[in-house]
C-alpha cells in the first residue's frame, strides 16, 4: 500500500470499548483498527495488558503490509478522567472505577514508544476538530453520549484544560438541583439524564409504569436490554413513547448546551453517540430547546451537528494529542 511517511498509534480507552489504530501523522483514515470490550471491572492491570496486546497486533499488521515501527513516532492515549496529564496518571474514574493509576507510562513502557495522555472525551472532540465535523471551527464544544456524557472544548485547535485538567466536564453540569443521582456523587448532573444507560433507564421506568410502546417487542420483552439505540430505532419508526423519551432527552441536553452557548459562545457543537442515530427526532427538539434558553445572538452563530467520525474520533484525537505534544501543532 501507499504509506504516508509518519504514523502515530491512537488508543481510546472508553467506558465500554477499547479501540486502537494507527493514524497517519499528516491526517487521514486510521489503519488496522481493533476493538474490544473494556471490561473495566477486571482492573487497570488487566485492561492495560489487553491494550498492549492490541497495539502489538496493530503494529504486526502494519509490518505485514510493508510498514515498520521505525516510522511510528509515538502513542496517544485517551482515557476517562479526571486525570493528571503531566504525570500521565488517572486520578479517579467513576466510569472505570480506577484510582491513581499510571496508565500512560504502563502502556508506553510495554510497547517502547513515547506517549501522551488526555481525557477520552477531549480526544474525541480534538479528533472531530482535526478531521471531522468540527473542521475549521474556532470555538468547538463536543459532547459524547456514551457510557457517560463526555465533554470537551477546543479553542483555536487546542483542547482547553483549565488549571487542573477538569475543564470540559459538561456531563457533570447540574441541570436539576434535586435530580437523579450521578456516578460522580452529585445530584442532577446532565449525565444522569443523557448518557446512554440513563436514557434507557428513564425509558424503562416509564414502561414499568405502563407506558404503551413497541420498545418491549424490540427487545423481546427483556426490558433490561433496552438501550439508547433501541429507543432511537423506535423513535425513527414513529413510536410515540420513544419520541417522548427523545424529547425529554432533548430538554436536558438542550439546557446543558444552552448553558455552554451562553458561557463560551461556540461556532460549533458536535454531538456523538448512538442516540444521534435518531437524527431529526433528537436534533429538531434539541434546537428548539436551545433557542428557547440561550441568547439568540449565540444560537444564531452556532451549528449543532452530529459527529462525523463515529467510532474513530477517540483514536484519531488521541493521535492528535500526541502529535501536538511532540511537534507543537497539527
Ligand atoms: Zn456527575
Amino acid at each position: 500500500m501507499d504509506l504516508p511517511e509518519r504514523w502515530i498509534v491512537g488508543v481510546d480507552i472508553g467506558g465500554t470499548n477499547l479501540v486502537v489504530g494507527l493514524v497517519p501523522a499528516r491526517g487521514g483514515n486510521p489503519f488496522g483498527l481493533r476493538t474490544q470490550r473494556t471490561l473495566s471491572a477486571e482492573g487497570p492491570e488487566a485492561v492495560v495488558a489487553r491494550v498492549v496486546d492490541m497495539v502489538v497486533g496493530v503494529l504486526a499488521d502494519f509490518e505485514a503490509e510493508g510498514g515498520s515501527k521505525g516510522v511510528v513516532d509515538g502513542l496517544g492515549i485517551g482515557c476517562p478522567g479526571p486525570l493528571d496529564r503531566t504525570s500521565g496518571v488517572v486520578v479517579t474514574t467513576p466510569n472505570l472505577g480506577w484510582t491513581r493509576f499510571p496508565v500512560r507510562d504502563r502502556i508506553a513502557e510495554a510497547v517502547d514508544l513515547p506517549a501522551a495522555l488526555d481525557n477520552d472525551a477531549n480526544c474525541a472532540v480534538l479528533g472531530e476538530w482535526w478531521q471531522g465535523a468540527g473542521k475549521g471551527s474556532r470555538v468547538l464544544v463536543g459532547l459524547t453520549l456514551g457510557t457517560g456524557v463526555g465533554g470537551g472544548i477546543v479553542i483555536d485547535g487546542r483542547i482547553f484544560h483549565g488549571v487542573g485538567d477538569v475543564a470540559g466536564e459538561i456531563g457533570h453540569m447540574t441541570v436539576d438541583l434535586d435530580g437523579r443521582p450521578c456516578k460522580c456523587g452529585n445530584l442532577g448532573c446532565l449525565e444522569a439524564y443523557a448518557s446512554g444507560p440513563n436514557i434507557a433507564a428513564r425509558a424503562v421506568e416509564g414502561l414499568e409504569f405502563g407506558a404503551s410502546s413497541i420498545l418491549p417487542d424490540l427487545v423481546e420483552g427483556m426490558l433490561s436490554d433496552v438501550t439508547a439505540e433501541t429507543i432511537s430505532r423506535a423513535a425513527v419508526q414513529g413510536d410515540a413513547y420513544a419520541l417522548s423519551v427523545m424529547r425529554e432527552t432533548a430538554e436536558y441536553l438542550g439546557a446543558g448546551i444552552a448553558n455552554v452557548m451562553n458561557l463560551l459562545n461556540p461556532d460549533t457543537v458536535v454531538i456523538a453517540g448512538g442516540v444521534t442515530q435518531a437524527g431529526e427526532h433528537l436534533f429538531a427538539p434539541l434546537q428548539e430547546v436551545v433557542r428557547k434558553r440561550a441568547f439568540a445572538s449565540a444560537v444564531d452563530r452556532c451549528r449543532i451537528v452530529p459527529a462525523a467520525l463515529p467510532g474513530t474520533a477517540g483514536v484519531v484525537g488521541a493521535a492528535a494529542v500526541f502529535k501536538q505534544q511532540d511537534t507543537g501543532g497539527l
